[in-house]
């Protein structure tokens, strides 16, 4: 095991690791999920205040220093390590998500958090600075992105606090943000994967036009094969001398999306014009 490989930058300052906590907001009835605990400086505090923690830590050695660091204490029965990779583990049921990422894995973290059922309640999440700032970044910023667009379709994301890398050992190369993930219960009905194939599309060129985007090569095409497929499956006829192109800019045109510009549009404008495909059999995925 090797420290950059894995992430392994222990959180040293315990006024940062309490902070993180106390965001959650504990109730003694949580069940708390935490990924990569390290030597347990996250989970000793959670152990205080939640019902049961199921920790998901990758590296052995980790997991047997947690593993003394609780032994013969009260809170030994309230823990439970899962020695594995957290991208492959199965979860368990649990109501809060803290984690100090590992940032390898920090976009399956948030996916997987979104997609679990069921949902639950808050994720208090440490990232990497730049990651943090473009999962809650706003329409019309820089950062604004198909990462930024995707999760705040699922989720209320707040950035709540900087942490510098000294208070890490060893310290990061890269600064560090906390962020509160507060899932939209219940979810939006909108498959994932046909939000994030239309987010694809647009934000290849956030800053082209919505129209531009679309006449990108191979998009007509892939448009055209998944329409085919919805006409078959549907029974639906196909006409002889089909104009994927001009069916697209129908819609573009009818929904006032032409001459948009990705960077600008928020995750409603995304989810009106993803409906207007749809309505006409078009889809993404
Ligand atoms: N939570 C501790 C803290 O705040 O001091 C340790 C944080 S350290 C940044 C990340 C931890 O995640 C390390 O203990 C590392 O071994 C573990 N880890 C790395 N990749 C992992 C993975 N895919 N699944 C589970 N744990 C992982």
């Amino acid at each position: 095991f090797n420290t950059e490989r894995f992430g392994q930058h222990i959180l040293k300052n315990p006024l940062v690791a309490q902070a993180i906590v106390d965001k959650a907001n504990l109730r003694p009835t949580d069940r708390v999920l935490e990924v990569g605990p390290g030597t347990g400086n996250l989970t000793m505090r959670i152990l205080e205040k939640a019902k049961s923690v199921t920790a998901v830590e990758m590296d052995p050695r980790m997991a047997a220093e947690l593993t003394k660091r609780v032994q013969g204490k009260p809170e030994q029965r309230k823990l439970d390590i899962i020695i594995g990779d957290f991208v492959k583990a199965t979860l368990p049921y649990f109501d809060v998500c803290i984690s100090n990422t590992p940032y390898q894995i920090s976009s399956p973290l948030i996916f997987r958090l979104l997609s679990h059922r069921p949902i639950p309640r808050i994720a208090i999440l440490m990232f990497q600075r730049e990651f943090a700032l473009r999962l809650v970044a706003r329409p019309g910023t820089n950062l604004w992105s198909r990462l930024s667009a995707n999760v705040q379709l699922y989720a209320k994301v707040d950035h709540i606090m900087k942490v510098g890398k000294n208070n890490f050992r060893p310290a990061p190369q890269v600064e560090s943000s906390v962020i509160r993930l507060v899932p939209i219960d219940p979810p939006p009905p909108v498959k994932f994967e046909e939000f994030d194939g239309l987010n694809r599309i647009l934000f290849s060129r956030r800053n082209k036009t919505v129209h531009g985007n679309f006449m990108a090569k191979g998009v007509i095409d892939m448009l055209e094969k998944n329409w085919r497929t919805w006409c078959a499956a549907t029974g639906k006829m196909i006409e002889d001398d089909v104009d994927m192109k001009a069916k697209i800019e129908k819609i573009l045109e009818e929904t006032g999306n032409t001459e948009q510009r990705p960077a600008k549009m928020d995750v409603d404008d995304l989810l009106k014009l993803l409906s207007a495909f749809h309505d006409a059999g078009i889809h993404f995925a």
